[in-house]
Formats: structure tokens, sequence, C-alpha cells
């Protein structure tokens, strides 16, 4: 615990150090890190010891950031296939590492492993963010998660208390019951829940709850559900792009511009396998700098961006900034009462289940959702019932759930496996219920 402790404090004195260097000095510090890692995953990586080995490149080949593109692209679909043995690097194991499994946007099921340092520097980085917008280790803080996030050795003193909005509670007022409880100075949530609390309050109940700011996370945040949010909540918003592989990639500082998270990960944007230029999206690209257990090298994330300015932000950070993310349009499912459900709540309900390798769900009507499921044979007969029953607990409202086991998966229109695919229309029940709040702020205004 007391390790803990004083590694998470070195590790915000050297984020907040590295958002201070210019961008010389940063280039040079991934330099740096990119080699090291290069050498560290050569060494210990039966994966990228063979891979690297496939391409004829070693890593004296890797001197300088330009280097960078002689590395091979690592996709999601090599990894998903890996033992834990050969993912993880020499001296790391299940056991001594921080597992994360994931299906994000893609609903095929990725296991993640962290080493307990990375961890700590993943918070320090997130306190970096926290506190340039305003957090502070003393304040309330309410969170929104399906499970409690692990406990910080601070909150021992009393510093760092986070309070959770526990996502299986049953419905939005719920939710909103829990906010007011709370009475939060500081809010991070998924876009989607305050949106469904934002839904059922009264105005004299979101009077009660001003945050001084609110932290967005892990789903697109339009400008109509940021406004949304800002109105009903009389505080800025901030965005946070996050993933399981490498957590901080780009957050948004005091001046609405997306840093990337340079001392944590190298971001490159490919268009048809060349650099994007300038205002072009392109295909992110992403080397991890922190994480020793499971070097991640030119990831395909599977996300799209855009490159953005390279002179110092007016925010004083001297990180690289970056577009606005796209392709996290992820569909919700939205029951016949209105509540509505991101992947992001969806998902851990059942996506660490054994045996799921893969799975889509399509809402075919408002009360029905097929579950496209593909299953190790040795889970066949358990693991589809299992699914349904949870799923039946979390909506726990009339929804008929139909089952159909395939590995044969449609991929829409960008080649992308969605993990929600919604045909109720919906894109108007978020914007109507955005219109319906400012419509019936203005009144009261
Ligand atoms: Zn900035």
């Amino acid at each position: 615990m007391l390790l803990h402790a004083a590694r998470q404090a070195t590790g915000i004195v050297r984020a907040w150090s590295h958002e201070r260097l210019s961008p010389e000095q940063i280039r040079s510090y991934q330099t740096q890190r990119l080699r090291w890692m290069v050498q560290h995953a050569w060494d210990n990586s039966p994966f990228y010891r063979r891979k690297l080995s496939d391409v004829g490149v070693t890593p004296a080949d890797i001197q300088s950031l330009d280097d960078l593109s002689k590395l091979p692209i690592t996709t999601k679909e090599e990894i998903r296939h890996l033992p834990s043995a050969e993912l993880l690097a020499r001296g790391y194991t299940p056991q001594n590492t921080v597992f994360e499994p994931t299906s994000g946007s893609s609903g095929k099921v990725l296991h993640i492993y962290h080493s307990r340092g990375a961890y700590d520097m993943y918070f320090a980085y997130a306190f970096r963010h926290l506190w340039q917008l305003g957090y502070r280790p003393w304040y309330r803080v309410a969170y929104t998660a399906f499970d409690p996030l692990p406990s910080l050795p601070w909150e021992r003193i009393g510093l760092g208390q986070r309070q959770q909005i526990d996502l299986k509670l049953k419905d939005a007022r719920a939710f909103l019951q829990r906010l007011l409880e709370i009475n939060p100075q500081f809010i991070t949530a998924y876009p989607s829940i305050l949106l469904m609390i934002i839904q059922v309050a009264t105005e004299a109940e979101l009077r009660r709850i001003r945050p001084r700011a609110i932290h967005l996370h892990s789903e697109l945040l339009t400008d109509g559900i940021r406004d949304t949010i800002r109105m009903a909540f009389d505080c800025d918003c901030f965005d946070d792009y996050s993933t399981f592989e490498f957590h901080h990639v780009a957050y948004e500082c005091p001046a609405h511009r997306y840093h990337i998270a340079a001392d944590n990960v190298l971001v490159e944007f490919l268009r048809d396998g060349k650099p994007a230029a300038p205002g072009e999206d392109g295909d992110l690209i992403i080397t991890g700098l922190t994480n020793p257990a499971m070097p991640l090298l030119r990831y395909a994330i599977g996300d799209v961006g855009r490159v953005g300015q390279v002179e110092r932000c007016a925010c004083g950070s001297g990180f690289p900034t970056m577009g606005l993310i796209q392709g996290r349009v992820d569909d919700f499912i939205i029951l016949p009462s209105g509540r509505r459900f991101s992947p992001r709540i969806v998902n851990p309900a059942f996506e660490s289940m054994p045996g799921l390798l893969e799975h889509v769900l399509v809402q075919e009507e408002l009360d029905h959702i097929k579950l496209y499921l593909n299953v190790l044979p040795e889970h066949v007969e358990t693991l589809p019932g299992t699914i349904v029953a949870t799923l039946r607990d979390l909506f726990a409202e009339p929804v008929k759930l139909d089952v159909v086991l395939t590995q044969d998966f449609e991929r829409g229109r960008t080649g992308k496996l969605r993990c929600i695919v919604s045909k109720v229309k919906q894109s108007s029940v978020v914007d109507n219920a955005a219109r319906a709040y400012q419509l019936s702020s203005a009144e009261v205004i």
C-alpha cells in the first residue's frame, strides 16, 4: 500500500514535469522510451521477437521517432488469439499484473494485462488531467461505474475519496437519487448516464447538483450532448479519450483542445498506410510507452482522429494536440421505457465470462434484441443462458432476447465490427432529449 502511494506520488510529480517540457524535449523523451520499449519487446516478448524477425527489423533499426514506420502494424485480431504466455513479456504473469478484459466497441473480447507500475502511472496521468480541470483531492467526487474503482492508498487519510453511482441500479431515478446524496463538487461520468439523469430530474433537483466541472469519458461526445450536460449542471464539461489497451491517449484541456498524452503513447495518423496530412482524418496507430507487461507497438486501435496543431496551447501544455475522435459512434440499446444503455454499460455485464469470443447485440425492435454470440464449444451448453439471464436482470423490463450462435459476423460500412447495432431510430432520441431539456430551461428562464 505504501509502495503504491509512493509510486503514485512520484508519478504525479513526473507527469506534471512532462507536460511542461518543450515539444523538442517531449520528442526526445518519447524517442528514449520508444527505444527502450522496442528493445524490451525484442528481448522479452515472444510475440514481438517473432513479429520483428519476420520483417527483418531489430532494435538497432529504431533510433528515432522517424524509424517508427519500420515496425509492422499490430492488429487486434493478432493479439486476440494469443495465449497469455505469448502476450505477456518475460517476468510478467496473469498473477502479478492487472488484468482487464475488454470488447471495446468491436464486440471482440481482448485480454489486456498491465504491470502494477504502469497502473500507478496511469493513475498519475489521470490525476494530472483532473487537477487541470479543477479537481482537488479533498472534493466529493461522483463517478459512474459498473464495479467500484480499486481503492486508493490516499483514501485511508481522507484524500481522493470517490463515490460510485452504481450502474447496476435499475433506473435513472435511482442514479439521480445517488447523485443528490453524494452532492458532488466534481463528476466523472459516461455522458449517456448524465443524459438519463437529466431526462428524469426536475429543475429544482438539478439546481441542487452544482459541480465545479464534469469530466466525461468512454463515449462519443457530440456538441449537442455537451451543451445539454453543461446547461443542466451549469458548469463546463471536458472529454477524455482513453482505451483499455493504453488508458490515457488524449484529453481535453481547459482551452478545450485534445492533447495527446505524449509521455504515455505515441500516436500516428495513417491514411491508406501513409501519414495523414494535417487536418486530414487518419486511422489511429498507437505505441504504448508505459506498460512493460504487455508491449504494444504500432497497434491499430480501430478509431479515427486528425493531426492537430504543434504550437503550445493556451493551457501551457507542450503536448501535441489532435482532432476530435471519430469512430466511437456506438449505437445504444433503448428500451421501451426510454432507458438507454451504451456498450460501456452492457458489455461489462458479461464480457469477462469464460468461453465468450465475440458478441454483437442487434436491437431489431424496441422490445426485441438478438444476441449474436461466438462461444467456445465447451461453453455452448451453458454460456448463452447465463448471458441472457444477466441481460434480463440488467434491463429489468420485458424485452425478448434471442440467441444466435455464429462465427460469421457482419462488418459495418467501415469494416469495423460494432458490438451494438440498433435498428431503432435513435439519433433522434438523444437530440430530442437534448432539445426537450433546452426548451424547458428556456421556458424557465
Ligand atoms: Zn491545452
